[in-house]
Formats: structure tokens, sequence, C-alpha cells
């Protein structure tokens, strides 16, 4: 695999009030160049700090993270720096990434500013009208606020901040969650054509395996902050091996079958399978053993002791 990203034992505690959370324990991802890896989990299984500990907005406890060849984790923030234009973040909420009171070209022009040095002010012209067009918008965006924005045109204006300084890899953090149904198809298709058209590597994270199914090449799943299964889209919807992704498929196709019960709390996380407290197929040893990411078929791996197997199980519902 020709991987552009790659994190090797990633793990993360914070320390709260109330104790230690335990948000991401040893993951292990990579990332190809060109491709869209979808992150799927639901809410608190640890997405966010793995998608926060790329981008450096905050450091792992344990673990490496290998960006296009460079141990990144170990850099420190000066010789980081020459990465961060390479790697943009993309949050659900564009206003926590947007300041509210600057017009959206002064905004564009500050990426420039701080990323392209010496661009002189006509050539940053272009470039702003280049990249709003890049994004569905005409240039005279440039002059609006956020606030007089949509919630699509605003995270359209996000992703146009994230591209203008041409990133290899973007990590887009549910970038979807808060649109309508429509405006969540457009943003979609407009990320798959940009990735088409400049050759970029998404980490795409979602708690909606629709969502994720549509858009990536290959889906890694997520429960309290392990990977529980990872492989090609097309395989995981195919023959999905572990009962949580089953789960997670039946929630996000049908809304009146959710998960039952709630993620166990990271403070107190579950011996053996993390997710034993809520599979039906727990027996014993899931009780006990914590079962690694092991491979299943071709590309295809699961952190199961007795992982679904196409036929059979997979068209009996799960029951969870
Ligand atoms: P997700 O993005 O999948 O919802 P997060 O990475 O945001 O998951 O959170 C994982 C777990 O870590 C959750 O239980 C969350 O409450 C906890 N958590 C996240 N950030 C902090 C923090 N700064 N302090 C304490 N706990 C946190
Ligand atoms: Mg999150």
């Amino acid at each position: 695999m020709d991987s552009l990203l790659k994190l090797d034992g990633v793990s993360k505690e914070y320390k709260s009030a109330y104790g230690r959370v335990r948000a991401l324990c040893e993951s292990s991802l990579e990332i190809e160049r060109g491709e869209i890896l979808g992150l799927v989990g639901e809410s608190g299984s640890g997405k966010s700090s793995m998608a926060n500990i790329i981008v450096r907005l905050i450091s792992p406890d344990k673990g490496k993270i290998v960006f296009n060849g460079v141990e990144i984790s170990s850099l420190s923030a000066r010789a980081f720096r020459k990465f961060r234009r390479e790697i943009q973040m993309v949050f659900q909420d564009p206003y926590s990434s947007i300041n509210p009171k600057k017009s959206i070209g002064y905004l564009l022009k500050e990426c420039l500013k701080i990323h392209e040095k010496g661009m002189s002010d006509e050539e940053m012209e272009r470039k702003v009208s280049e990249s709003l067009d890049e994004v569905g918008l005409d240039s005279s965006y440039a002059k609006r606020y956020p606030a007089s924005l949509s919630g699509g045109q605003r995270q359209r204006v996000a992703i146009a901040l994230a591209l203008i300084i041409r990133p290899k890899l973007i990590v887009l953090d549910e970038p979807v969650s808060a649109l309508d149904v429509s405006v969540e198809a457009q943003i979609l298709n407009l990320l798959l054509d940009l990735r088409k058209k400049h050759g970029l590597t998404y980490l795409f994270i979602s708690h909606d395996l629709n969502v994720v199914s549509y858009i990536a090449d290959r889906i890694a799943v997520m429960y309290l902050g392990s990977i529980v299964e990872l492989g090609k889209t097309e395989d995981i919807l195919g023959a999905m091996a572990h009962p949580y992704t089953k789960a997670l498929f039946a929630a996000s196709s049908d809304i009146s079958a959710t998960l039952s019960g709630e993620i166990p709390s990271p403070m107190n996380p579950p011996s053996g399978c993390p997710f034993h407290t809520r599979c039906i197929y727990a027996k014993d040893r899931c009780r006990v053993e914590k079962p690694s990411l092991s491979l299943l078929s071709s590309g295809h791996f699961v952190s199961c002791h007795y992982p679904l197997r196409g036929g059979e199980k997979n068209e009996n519902s799960c029951g969870i």
C-alpha cells in the first residue's frame, strides 16, 4: 500500500474531574494516497480524538503518526509547521473554524498570506475567486460574511479554506452531519469531484454508515476507541463481519432500529471485547479476552472472536 498517513498504536486518555477517559486504545490505521477512508462509529467512540491527533490539535499519549514517510508525531511544533498546509481539517460546524466577523474573501486571503508568503494581491484575488468557483460559489461570495450564508454554503466555504493552500490530506470530521439530506448529497458529490480533480486523500468521519458508504473507498469502524472492522466498502457492505457494524448499518438504514443501550463509558470500559455488553452473540471468552484486529479475507479485518460469516448470520437480524 502506498500510504500517505499511517497511525501506529495510537492511544489517548483524557483526565477529567471525574476520572480518566480512555478515548483511543492502541489504534492503528493506514490511509492510501488518493483514497477516501471513512471512519464511522457512534458518538463517543473516539473519532474526533483521532482526527484532532492527526492535525495536531491534541497530542497522543502513545503511538506514532507517519505522514508522507515522515514521523510527524515526534516533530517539534516548529518542525511540524511545514506539514501544516499539507494536512487540513474541515469541521462539522464551520463556525468553530470560521471567524464570523471577517468576509469570506478576507478569510481565504489570510490562508494564502500565511502559507504562500510573497504572493501578489492580484494573484491572491485570482486564487480566491478560483477557489470559490471550485466549491460552487460565485466570486460575489468573497464580499459576504459567514452569518449571511446557509449551512451548505458555509460548509462550501470551509472546504474552500482547506483547499486553497492545496493540501495532500483533508480530515473531514462529520462535515455533513448538520446539513439537510439534499444539501448533504451535494456536499458529498462536491467532495468526490474535488478529490478526483486534485488527487486528494480524505479521512472522512461520520456516525452514519450510509453516508460513509456513499463516499468512502474503505471503511474503518470504531467502537470505544478501537477499530473493530476495516475493509473495502463493498466488502464490508457485502459481508459485515462485526456484530457492531451490522447494528450500525441497521441503525443508519432504519431510524426505528437503533442500537440498544448506550455506548459504555470510556471511563470504565468493559473487560474483554469492548462490545460484549451489547452483543447478542457474546460468549464467555468475549467477556475476558479482547480480540485483536485479524485478517478475515483479502484486505478485510475484524476484531471479533466469532465474526459473522457472509451467509447465515448476516441474513439474520443481529438483534441488537
Ligand atoms: P467521537 O468523535 O466519536 O464522538 P470523541 O473523540 O469526541 O468521540 O470522544 C471520545 C471520548 O472522549 C468521549 O467519551 C468523550 O466524552 C471523551 N472526551 C473527548 N474530549 C474530551 C476532553 N477534552 N476531556 C475529557 N473527555 C473527553
Ligand atoms: Mg466527534
